[in-house]
Order: structure tokens, then C-alpha cells, then sequence
């Protein structure tokens, strides 16, 4: 996912608010919940980053997908929660927060390690000491909820699960930014939100946890272990 700048009239932006209204409050929502394991090696302040949970759980919730965020590692420590500890597997997954100098390209606001199970690890780039936002009144937290929305999409929907509107733009334009500084949220369609409850069930019914990639943050590793990932 990254970040074009581009200048939208009035219209413009009045599309993407229609491509964008919440559709869907008739979605089922699922009583699995995923497990997001957080890990903060850039040390947000705690309500920026809890900000950018709440935002990725209202969109994924819009959805019909149900995340809870445990709080793994922050402040240059790990947290002892006994959450924190067991393997991810298809339904714990591990969220890390990163400074952009591990992108491959610094505009880049995340990555997911894609794999044919689904994948486990999602990166999302931050910061703390200089704006994301290029908006003024968007919060950053706000933007990286996107962003943790965007990446977990990837790992439910598999690759090639970029659209041409909503949460799974594969470029946020300023337009973009100017509607979520507004209240708006980038949201999954109907059909996406279908795709990611069954992956999701598909991911119950295997719970043990499945071999991974060892993730780094470097870009070697990214190459080989993602032939598909996507930002
Ligand atoms: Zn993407």
C-alpha cells in the first residue's frame, strides 16, 4: 500500500464517499475471533497505536471479521502475556510495527507474508517522530488502522486482492486521506467481506499452528519468501 498525492475536485471525492458508504449492516459477523499479536518496535505512543486497532477493528468488524489486538512487545520490552507466548497459526497473527527504513520503498505503508496458507506475519511502517498523514487533521492512527485493515485483507484474501475502490486500493490518493480525516473509513465490499469470513472458517478448522517463513525485516528475505506479497 502506498500513497500518491493527486488532486481531486469536488466530484471526485464525492464518488469515493459513495464507493466507501458502509453496505454492510446486514453482514453476518463471525463468532471466531482472530488473535492479532502486536509488536512495536518503533515504541508509538500507547493511543496512537490503540487508535490504529481501534480503526483496523472497526473495518475488519464492518466485515463481518472480529480481531482482538494483544499487545506483544512496546517500549523496547516484551509484554509477559501468556497470549504472547504460544506459535501463531492461521488464527494468531503477528502485526509488526516498523520504521520505514525496512520498506522497500518509503512511501510503503505495509507488506504481508503471503503464503499458500494464508500467511501469519503482516508489517505496517511508521515513524513516530514525523507525520504519515499528509492530510493535517488525519491522525496517523488513524491511517496506520488502514494500513493493519489493508495487510490483514491480504492475508485472508490471498494475493492478486487488490480493487479499484475501498480498503483494498492498492494507492490512497489524497482523496482518500481527505475522507478519513472526515470520519470516513476505507471499507471492504460485500463480495470481500464474503471471501474473508470463509477464509477465516477455513482457517478455524485448521488451528494447529502451520510452518511460517521466518520474517525479517530485511529486503532479501522479503524477495524470497514473497513472491506475492503486496503493499
Ligand atoms: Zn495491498
Amino acid at each position: 500500500m502506498k500513497l500518491i498525492m493527486a488532486r481531486h475536485n469536488a466530484s471526485m471525492i464525492l464518488g469515493l464517499a459513495l464507493a466507501t458508504i458502509p453496505v454492510l449492516s446486514d453482514t453476518p459477523v463471525s463468532d471466531q475471533r482472530l488473535t492479532v499479536r502486536v509488536v512495536d518496535y518503533v515504541n508509538l505512543q500507547a493511543g496512537r497505536r490503540g487508535q490504529a486497532e481501534a480503526t483496523a477493528k472497526r473495518i475488519l468488524g464492518q466485515a463481518g471479521v472480529m480481531v482482538d489486538f494483544v499487545e506483544c512487545f512496546s517500549g523496547g520490552a516484551a509484554i509477559q502475556n501468556p497470549a504472547c507466548t504460544a506459535a501463531p497459526g492461521p488464527t494468531v497473527l503477528v502485526l509488526r510495527i516498523a520504521q520505514p527504513r525496512f520498506a522497500l520503498e518509503l512511501e510503503q505503508f505495509g507488506y504481508a507474508l503471503i503464503t499458500p496458507e494464508g500467511g501469519v506475519y503482516v508489517t505496517v511502517f511508521i515513524n513516530p517522530e514525523r507525520r504519515k498523514a499528509t492530510v493535517g487533521i488525519l491522525s496517523d492512527g488513524v491511517l496506520l488502522g488502514h494500513a493493519i485493515a489493508h495487510e490483514i485483507g491480504h492475508l485472508l484474501l490471498g494475493t492478486n486482492s487488490h480493487s479499484s475502490s475501498g480498503i483494498m486500493r492498492p494507492v490512497w490518493r489524497q482523496a482518500d486521506e481527505e475522507w478519513m480525516a472526515k470520519g470516513g473509513l476505507l471499507l471492504f465490499n460485500a463480495s470481500q467481506a464474503r471471501s474473508m469470513r470463509s477464509a477465516l472458517m477455513a482457517r478455524f478448522s485448521r488451528r494447529e499452528p502451520t510452518p511460517q517463513p521466518t520474517p525479517a525485516l530485511d529486503a532479501s528475505s522479503r524477495v524470497v519468501a514473497m513472491p506475492d506479497f503486496s503493499h
